[in-house]
């Protein structure tokens, strides 16, 4: 070969173009560097905040740019990352990408084995993807299917190094981080792999933090919902009396709106109760722990008043020291309500059973004393009779008691259907009631059946039979200055007859008709407590009502009168029981 000026000038043009050539590449890793070390300046901010970042927004826009960046230098158009689910033994995409549709990327999951992202997670290692359509690795993951054709992938590790020696603590791997589709036609090569490498391990800092800050973010959204769905009321209140947390219930107890809270309200400037902010104070002087009992009225209707358990404990930190207060409101008013109507059914109840053995025993006295013969016949027939009404009064007593307690342990009632004729029930019913204790001269009883009610329902005979007399003796009873007592009966629809005891009597204030038929319910004024009674019999006969698959209600005026509405349906659903009778069970 020889050397003449054209080779010598063609020689010099390469030299220079190389030169230019590496001049280029030179500012080109000048300028990866300046990138570099700005992420890295990146990750140390964010390490040396306390949290990850004050906002996640914040932090996904860190990624973002830290996604594109990372495509930007290995130059391809697109990049995503992969975390790995040790559950299920799997690696999942997260955004933000760069490249693909959000959809493509939270749908993305892949095996940890068989894959190209599972291999180098598993061996830890980068692996080049040539061609994405011949690459077994590669199509066992689906990648061609999102528009990749070529690729690197790397493992993300995560390390943590001693302050102050710099020595390594701790090392995992997280999952992997992907370039696909090197621009302007070409591959990824050996060269790329230590470059992403490098970029790697700053990026899995960034999406390390990321992942814990949406971990945590995660769990405190929880754990607000859980506190915000709890039917108690719970308040959190700090040192300084700043309230941190007050659920829907506690808002409601207090009659406040969440807006009032806002500016970072101290409790005593939302609260009025002076008992709870006694309470709060209390709580906040000691170690936040007061347990107490109060009532506070109902901030819709100031009449009706509630009582709450309140129990508080103090909000520390990780060292133990106290920096808050959370108090649990706990409406009991039920539960207190329910013990003062056992405490009050109790004691009706000895009453009631007393009445009768008094007059039984003072009836058998004076007969065994009469040894000679004192009282006529007709006069010991009268007490012989008074003797078992009483009787039949205190069966009847234990009776109702004992079903009480039957359908209050959710036992099976059994109903004995069979046709009931409703003229005949009815009338021996006001036969009955004809001759009770509670029928006054000024009484009159009546009943009126609409001939359109059919003769015969499919009823339990004995079981409407103490739903009338029920309502009947009650309808006497709790009128007695007397008045007329008639019970009606007419259709309602061509499925269900409706029945009618209507009354002249005392009537029922308003706030106690909805709760008719609740057990041990009683108006308690000076008329009922002369009258007497358990405030079992109408929650019998609801229940009653309820297994014929009817319904009770009550109108009543003050001073007036009351009707008892029940309904029963015509016929009663398929036998569920045995032997032709059917049981329904009480719910609850
Ligand atoms: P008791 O009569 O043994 O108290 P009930 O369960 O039969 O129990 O009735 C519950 C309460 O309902 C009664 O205490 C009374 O206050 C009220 N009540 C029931 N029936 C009538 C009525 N016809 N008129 C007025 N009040 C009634």
């Amino acid at each position: 070969m020889s050397f003449d000026d054209s080779n010598v000038e063609s020689l010099r043009e390469r030299l220079r173009a190389i030169e230019a050539q590496l001049a280029d590449r030179n500012n080109h890793v000048a300028r990866l560097e300046r990138a570099i070390k700005e992420m890295e300046q990146k990750v140390k901010e964010a390490s040396e905040t306390q949290q990850p970042a004050s906002e996640i927004s914040e932090m996904e826009e860190t990624l973002k740019r830290m996604v594109m960046r990372v495509a930007m230098i290995l130059q391809a158009s697109k990049c995503m990352f992969m975390i790995y689910d040790a559950d299920n033994r799997e690696l999942f995409a997260e955004t933000p990408a760069l490249g693909f549709e959000d959809e493509q990327v939270k749908g993305f999951r892949v095996s940890v084995d068989g894959t190209l992202s599972g291999e180098c997670f598993r061996e830890n290692k980068p692996v080049i993807l040539y061609d994405a359509e011949t690459d077994e690795r590669a199509m066992a993951e689906g990648l061609a299917g999102i528009g990749v054709k070529n690729g690197l992938c790397v493992p993300l590790i995560v390390e943590r190094r001693d302050e102050e020696t710099a020595k390594l603590i701790d090392r995992k791997t997280i999952g992997v981080l992907h370039v696909f589709n090197k621009r302007y036609g070409n591959i990824f090569i050996e060269d790329d792999v230590q470059l992403l490498e490098r970029m790697a391990k700053n990026t899995a800092a960034i999406i390390n933090m990321a992942e814990s800050y949406r971990q945590v973010v995660k769990e405190r959204d929880e754990a607000i919902e859980t506190i915000q769905s709890l039917s108690m009321g719970l308040l959190m209140v700090n040192k300084g009396g700043r309230i941190t947390q007050m659920n829907n219930s506690a808002l409601r107890i207090f009659g406040l709106k969440k807006d009032e809270l806002h500016g970072g309200k101290t409790f005593d400037q939302v609260i009025k109760d002076e008992k709870v902010i006694d309470l709060l104070k209390r709580a906040l002087s000691t170690d936040g722990e007061v347990a107490d009992e109060l009532t506070l009225s109902d901030p819709d209707s100031p009449e009706q008043v509630h009582t709450f358990q309140i129990q508080s404990a103090g909000v520390r930190t990780d060292t133990g020291e106290v920096i808050g207060t959370a108090a649990i409101f706990n409406d009991i008013t039920e539960i207190k309500n329910v013990d003062k109507m056992k405490t009050a059914f109790v004691s009706t109840v000895s009453h009631e059973l007393r009445t009768p053995l008094t007059s039984i025993k003072g009836f058998i006295s004076t007969l065994l004393q009469d040894t000679e013969g004192f009282y006529d016949n007709e006069t010991r027939h009268e007490f012989y009779t008074i003797i078992d009404t009483e009787c039949d009064r205190l069966r009847r007593l234990i009776d109702d008691l004992l079903n009480v307690s039957r359908i209050e342990s959710g036992k099976v009632l059994e109903l004995n259907v069979a046709d009931v004729d409703l003229r005949k029930v009815t009338e021996k019913a006001m036969r009955i009631q004809d001759s009770s204790t509670y029928k006054r001269e000024n009484h009159s009883l009546a009943y009126e059946i609409d001939p359109e009610v059919p003769a015969t329902i499919e009823a339990d005979q004995d079981k409407i039979e103490q739903i009338l007399a029920n309502l009947v003796s009650n309808a006497l009873k709790y009128s007695p200055k007397g008045g007329e007592v008639k019970v009606s009966a007419r259709m309602m629809g061509p499925e269900m007859v409706q029945f009618g005891i209507s009354d002249q009597g005392m009537g029922i204030p308003k706030e106690h008709l909805t709760k008719m038929g609740e057990r041990f319910h009683r108006v308690d004024n000076r008329d009922t407590r002369e009258i007497g009674g358990t405030g079992i019999g109408l929650f019998l006969v609801k229940n009653l009502v309820e297994f014929h698959h009817g319904k009770l209600w009550v109108e009543s005026e003050v001073g007036k009168g009351s009707t008892f509405f029940f309904t029963l349906p015509t016929t009663q659903p398929e036998d569920t029981g045995e032997g032709g009778s059917l049981a329904s069970r009480v719910a609850g």
